[in-house]
């Protein structure tokens, strides 16, 4: 099972915008580009919501059959290992093994021996086509990337094998994730890690590294654009690099996570793709919800009435719903509207100030942030939120569709073959 070359992870929380999102990549195939649909949820994000894989499967194959959707799409397990992976292995078909948290254990003396063994042919100066500079390989580079990350690739084979066990190999895609890692990673580290990979046999056809600067949910990118730019068109010097030296498969590609409003990297992201000709997968992730939340904003009344009643709960539970999301969020407290303030706002200031417009002087990314984690109040009130959510449909629709084109298929897809 190959991923096409161009990819986006769209994430639906409450199962309801498939054909929203669909039509976004509908509208981007009559212009000529091709991209297919993954929708990832992730355990966290089931659980938090009470929803089993077996939801999103049905969601997808209901918009895929409202939309005459003929071209492949895919089921993610988003970020899983070994203790979340056997629930998602019917239903999904494309694995993100998250191995973050096995990142720095311990590895035995004579794993990491055959490793740097095998791995002695490069030692030197390695030159990588069109990498900005050769790499310096030496014997303490490749025994750090053993000790640091030779053990989390080896859990990435026990899920692999897992998966291929009940699935069978070739019957899924497999993303293998480091993001959540606490440093990133450089793409001389990428290389050995994929030479790690490829001696576990993992079919890898994504791969998302920590990049340098901070991926925030649902906000525009913060760090240094020019020193990212530098290291991701690196990073696809690798991947390119890495499948012909190891053998890895030619889909290779990286993938972008908490991708969705990184408007400020998009143009440097598309012109290095084009540049190198690679693939590319991003990860929109969960800010589908807060088109929804928007959506029943600009409906006003009884709608933007719910939207300001979910903010007010929230905002008592702060700790609790950030939690989760803390290595992914930078919220500033006291850039937090009062609930009693909310409260007597019109649709069209809840509806500015929640949406990424970087342009409109009321938008917050405090206030867009805290909506982004606070989902599980909307998934307690059950009978009516999943009301409200039909009642606003259409407006809704139109919402996450534009989102998902004009923001960001558009700015990083388009005109790309
Ligand atoms: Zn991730």
């Amino acid at each position: 099972m190959n991923l096409p070359k161009y990819s986006i992870g769209v994430g639906d929380r409450f199962g309801l915008e498939g054909a929203a999102q669909l039509r976004a990549l509908q509208r981007a195939a009559s212009e000529g580009v091709r991209v297919v649909p993954v929708w990832n949820k992730s355990n966290r994000e089931h659980s938090i919501i009470g929803t089993r894989p077996e939801d999103t499967r049905r969601a997808a194959e209901a918009a895929v059959k409202a939309c005459g959707w003929t071209d492949p799409y895919y089921l993610d397990a988003d970020h899983i290992g070994l203790a979340t992976v056997d629930e998602y292995v019917v239903p999904c078909d494309f694995f993100t093994i998250d191995v973050a948290d096995f990142i720095g254990k311990p590895v035995d003396g004579p794993a990491a021996q055959a490793f740097v063994g095998s791995m002695e042919k490069f030692l030197g100066s390695l030159s990588i086509p069109r990498m900005r500079s050769p790499v310096r390989v030496s014997g303490e580079l490749l025994t750090a990337v053993a000790q640091k990350y030779l053990a989390a690739i080896s859990e990435a084979g026990k899920v692999y094998r897992r998966i291929a066990e009940r699935k069978g190999s070739g019957n899924f895609v497999t993303e293998i994730s480091l993001d959540e890692a606490d440093r990133p990673q450089s793409p001389a580290e990428l290389f050995f890690i994929l030479a790690a990979v490829a001696r576990e046999k993992i079919p890898v056809q994504t791969i998302a590294p920590k990049f340098t600067g901070e991926f925030l949910k649902g906000i525009d990118y913060v760090g240094d654009p020019g020193r990212f730019n530098g290291e991701f068109r690196d990073d696809l010097a690798v991947i390119a690099h890495a499948v012909a030296a190891f053998g890895l498969p030619s889909s290779l590609k990286l993938s972008v996570h908490s991708g969705s409003d990184k408007f400020t990297l998009y143009p440097l992201i598309r012109q290095a793709v084009e540049d190198f000709d690679a693939g590319l997968h991003v990860k929109t992730a969960g800010t589908t919800w807060l088109e929804e939340m928007i959506g029943l904003a600009e409906s006003d009344g009884d709608a933007l009435q719910l939207a300001k009643d979910i903010y007010a709960d929230a905002f008592t539970r702060y700790e609790e719903l950030c939690r989760p999301y803390v290595p992914v969020i930078r919220i500033d407290r006291t850039r937090l509207p009062a609930p009693r303030e909310v409260g007597a706002w019109d649709a069209r200031q809840f509806v500015e100030t929640l949406r990424h417009d970087p342009s409109c002087p009321r938008y917050n990314i405090h206030f867009r942030q805290f909506v982004h984690v606070s989902f599980r109040v909307a998934a307690e009130m059950d009978g009516r939120w999943t009301h409200m959510l039909q009642a606003c449909r259409a407006v809704i629709e139109q919402n996450v569709t534009m989102n998902i084109y004009d923001r960001h298929v558009k700015p990083l897809f388009a005109g790309l073959r």
